[in-house]
């Protein structure tokens, strides 16, 4: 498997959406040579790039916490997950050491995991409201979810240079899934995502989109909308900055725009 993320597209396809959003810019957008969505995840799942955050999610699937002692932890990066085909993709920030770090996809096995797939459940994004392990069942029909990091970071902080080695996979996931409309989970989701757009010419500056929950932007040229909400962590959630009724009012405003280009 080849999985150089420094060279630009030439030689290789471009993913679908690739060509549509070069329209709108003057840069022409660089990403990582991936030939297929699948590739690309398998480059991801095999990364060890940041060793800062290899050492850590190691360390947590080797030192386990007790409550999951008789279970084998993933301790590799989480891939993205969902529909291929998805209009929506969620940007979220990374995995959380005995959620994602354990399991092996995202937003499952932990708190924030049990708000989201239950948002998204009533919303009729996932067939079920839970999400527990690889295996449950789980399936999400018109949604894909991704993140900016991809491995569980100490203290959920990832550095900015760890956000900037995992670009390439959401830049190559974005051109993969072509979506209509992007979710960002955050601020720090927001401006990463931001970011990898601004980095391939696609956006100018991130000024005009600031993180606000219930926020929605139009992009330049044929970008999704964009929208934003808290992230759904414990930190969020347990403190009722972020209830359910909050978030199920953005996804209503994400689907009802969905429905309007149908
Ligand atoms: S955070 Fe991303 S770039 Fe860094 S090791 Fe994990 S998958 Fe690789």
């Amino acid at each position: 498997m080849w999985c150089n993320l420094t060279l630009f597209y030439g030689s290789f396809p471009m993913p679908k959406g690739i060509l549509r959003y070069s329209l709108a810019v003057t840069t022409k957008p660089k990403t990582a040579p991936f030939e297929t969505l699948p590739a690309l995840e398998e480059c991801v799942v095999n990364c060890r790039k940041c060793p800062r955050l290899v050492r850590y999610r190691e360390q947590v699937a080797r030192t386990r916490r007790r409550a999951f002692r008789d279970q084998e932890y993933w301790g590799k990066p989480s891939p993205g997950f969902g529909d291929p085909s998805a209009e929506l993709m969620i940007v979220g920030l990374a995995p959380a050491a005995h959620g994602g770090n354990r399991t092996g996809r995202m937003f499952t096995g932990d708190r924030s995991g049990d708000f989201l797939y239950d948002c998204l459940y009533r919303a009729g994004f996932a067939n079920q409201p839970t999400s527990i392990d690889r295996d449950d069942g789980l399936r999400l029909t018109n949604l894909f979810i991704t993140a900016i990091c991809r491995c569980a970071p100490p203290a959920n902080k990832p550095l900015p240079s760890e956000i900037l080695n995992c670009r390439p996979y959401l830049a190559g996931e974005f051109d993969f899934i072509h979506p209509r409309a992007v979710l960002a989970l955050g601020g720090i989701a927001l401006r990463g995502y931001l970011s990898m757009l601004k980095e391939r010419g696609l956006i100018e500056t991130l000024a005009p989109y600031p993180f606000r929950h219930g926020a929605s932007y139009t992009l330049p040229g044929d970008l999704p909308r964009l929208f934003a909400a808290y992230h759904p962590s414990q930190q969020n959630t347990f403190t009722g900055r972020l209830t359910k009724t909050m978030f199920l009012a953005v996804l209503r405003q994400i689907r009802s725009y969905l429905n309007r280009g149908k």
